[in-house]
């Protein structure tokens, strides 16, 4: 598999205070494609996501070593601006938390913050996102309901359209169908996988069917380890380390 690199982490180390919960991580994570890491729970899944957007950054006691490197920059860097990062990823979490207001101003929230449109790129621009979440069919009629009357599946959806108005590159999803029946899961993952063409997808689960089903490229850790990564078809083909094996079996969960 032909890749360039979006994402290139280098000795990444965490610590909450003793416990550590990523050992030397180095992993570079391919453009445009669907990176899923995998493992059991409490190997540090979550954590190496929150590194890439440095919200670990308001825990207490935390501590960060090594390097990450998104188009070049090192984003731990102190000169760097945490906002400049984040505005480059938009995050998908475990439970849709949506704003409390309309579902056109939760689209809307992000644009009105970083560049005040006028009221009609407005409309143009939350029509689009929420066209590009697979939402806007369902919602066009009702915009300036509450979102919280949505279901859940149209919630994390609307996360998404939220996460994408503000224009990112990467997209950050932490088990994001978790909450979802399987209909909406399905949903989402397929608007994922769409959008690929135009976005680095991240996606951390301990669902390996939806691995399966959506990984370009597979990140396996364990303990705070990254035991193993490559190409997805070869790593669940032909896993090389025997505890990738065991989890890819079933024997470790
Ligand atoms: P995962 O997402 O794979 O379940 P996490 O990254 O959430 O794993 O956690 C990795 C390890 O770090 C676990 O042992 C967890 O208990 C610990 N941990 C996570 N967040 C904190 C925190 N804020 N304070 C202390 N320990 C934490
Ligand atoms: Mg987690």
């Amino acid at each position: 598999m032909d890749f360039q690199t979006h994402i290139s982490i280098q000795n990444l180390s965490v610590s909450y205070g003793a416990q550590q919960a990523l050992k030397n991580v180095t992993l570079d994570i391919p453009d445009r494609k669907i990176t899923v890491i995998i493992g059991p729970s409490g190997c540090g899944k979550t954590t190496l996501l929150k590194s890439l957007n440095r919200l670990l950054d308001s825990v207490d006691g935390v501590k960060v070593e090594g390097q990450i490197f998104v188009d070049g920059e090192d984003i731990y860097d102190p000169k760097i601006e945490v906002t400049h990062i984040r505005k480059k990823m938009g995050l998908l979490s475990q439970k849709p938390q949506v704003l409390p207001m309309s579902i056109f101003d939760n689209v809307a929230y992000g644009p009105r913050l970083h560049n005040s449109p006028d009221k009609k790129k407005l409309s143009r621009i939350v029509e689009e996102h929420l066209r590009v979440a697979g939402l806007w069919d369902e919602v066009k009629d009702r915009l300036h309901e509450p979102a919280s009357r949505l279901s859940v599946g149209q919630q994390q959806r609307l996360c998404l359209a939220r996460g994408l108005a503000v224009e990112p590159e990467i997209i950050l999803g932490d088990e994001p169908t978790s909450a979802l029946d399987p209909q909406s899961s399905q949903n989402v993952e397929r608007r994922l996988i769409e959008l690929k063409s135009e976005y680095t997808v991240i996606v951390v689960t301990h669902i390996l069917r939806q691995a399966r089903r959506i990984a370009d490229y597979l990140a396996f850790l364990y303990l705070g380890e990254l035991v193993e990564h490559g190409p997805a078809a070869e790593v669940f083909a032909h896993p090389k380390d025997p505890r990738t094996r065991a989890y890819l079996t079933g024997e470790i969960s």
